[in-house]
């Protein structure tokens, strides 16, 4: 027997273990086929069934109207960047600048038109997210990044926008209800809550494609992807696969509904912890911080105990708790598959080392 981990990777993330062995099946022996997932041909109608399936799941399980489709592509949330621009930026578009990854959003942007920082929170290394900025309603859209995976921030809400609003929700999709009327595109890596690496969802208001002049190239055209399906070249199988398996544990235990009240127990339980314990103290605003990644540092006096306690921790089973280098610190990712019993462990591991080194 391999010794207890509690995994808090940022990303790929941890899955739950029925969708890891189902997976360890399809590897063997596809859907009663004899074939291993990884063989199998995209086109046949055992892997028809589980594009259909998965798809279902996503409209199910967030209540996907039918205004919106849903897609799944390779090449990463970054790729989705320059999609973003690609599809939607005809005139002016504006970027809220919550983090590296929206910074890098708003470039990519920038590389095919005019795209601006409609807000930032750079000064104080991005650990808060602006409020009260004017957004023009003539703007082509907004981006938003729903929750800031290194920063440990997060907009808890779907906001009122005057002009389109397009979000990358890659780190808390399926984390808690979504009212996906309000976004023209909601996008983001599968790694991060609700798969493997390896592919990537894009919920797409369907009239708000085709509104730009400029030639887009079939591959980088959401129109392409929402005709054939998500079928339009071979889709990253095995990551749909897993993907799949995902969301049917997500369903299982009663979906985004009931998993958002487990997160909102687990991030109280650490974020209690972290406000009460003497050692260790938040980085993000309270307001705004995150249900899903949770950054905390060494109290001021006690950065020498840092190294002490990843040591700690390690030997306790704690794994992926390092913070960004942009952070430094802790960060522990509390992602759907992590339990309530993951993050007691955690606690119990910083009263520990409170009470050792009093
Ligand atoms: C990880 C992450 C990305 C980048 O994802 P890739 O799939 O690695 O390109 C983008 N946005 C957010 C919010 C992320 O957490």
């Amino acid at each position: 027997m391999s010794k207890k981990v509690h995994v808090f990777n940022a990303g790929p993330c941890l899955l739950p273990q029925v969708a890891i062995d189902h997976a360890i099946e399809a590897l063997k022996d596809f859907s009663g086929t004899g074939i291993s997932v990884l063989s199998i041909s995209h086109r046949t109608k055992e892997w028809d069934a589980v594009m259909d399936e998965c798809r279902a799941l996503w409209k199910e399980l967030l209540h996907i109207p039918d205004t919106h489709e849903v897609v799944f592509l390779g090449g990463g949330a970054s790729l989705q960047f320059l999609y973003v621009a690609m599809n939607y930026l005809e005139k002016k578009a504006a970027y809220l600048d919550t983090g590296v990854w929206a910074h890098k959003a708003l470039k990519e942007a920038q590389g095919i038109g005019e795209a601006y920082a409609i807000a930032c929170s750079k000064d104080k290394n991005y650990s808060y997210i602006p409020k009260g900025y004017d957004i023009p309603a003539d703007l082509d859209y907004l981006h938003i990044t729903t929750n800031n995976t290194i920063y440990g921030t997060e907009i808890h809400e779907d906001i009122d926008c005057p002009c389109p609003l397009i979000a990358d929700m890659s780190s808390d999709i399926m984390s808690r209800p979504v009212d996906v009327s309000k976004y023209d595109l909601i996008y983001g890596g599968a790694q991060k809550n609700v798969g493997p690496a390896g592919v990537i969802f894009a919920i797409i208001k369907k009239e708000s494609l085709g509104r730009v002049s400029r030639y887009i190239p079939t591959m980088l055209d959401y129109r392409t992807h929402i005709d054939k399906l998500s079928m339009f070249n071979t889709p990253p199988v095995f990551a749909i696969y897993v993907m799949n398996e995902t969301l049917k544990w997500l369903k299982s235990i009663g979906g985004v509904e009931a998993i958002q009240k487990i997160n909102q127990q687990k991030a109280k339980l650490l974020y209690d912890e972290i406000d009460r314990n003497s050692l260790f103290i938040g980085t993000a605003a309270k307001e705004d911080r995150s249900l899903m990644n949770v950054c905390f540092v060494m109290a001021p006096g006690h950065e020498e105990l840092q190294d002490e306690f990843f040591a700690f921790a390690k030997e306790h089973g704690m794994v992926g708790i390092k913070g960004h280098r942009s952070v430094g610190g802790f960060r522990a990712s509390l992602y759907n598959a992590c339990t309530v019993e993951d993050v007691q462990a955690l606690v119990d591991c910083m009263k520990e080392f409170e009470t050792l080194k009093k």
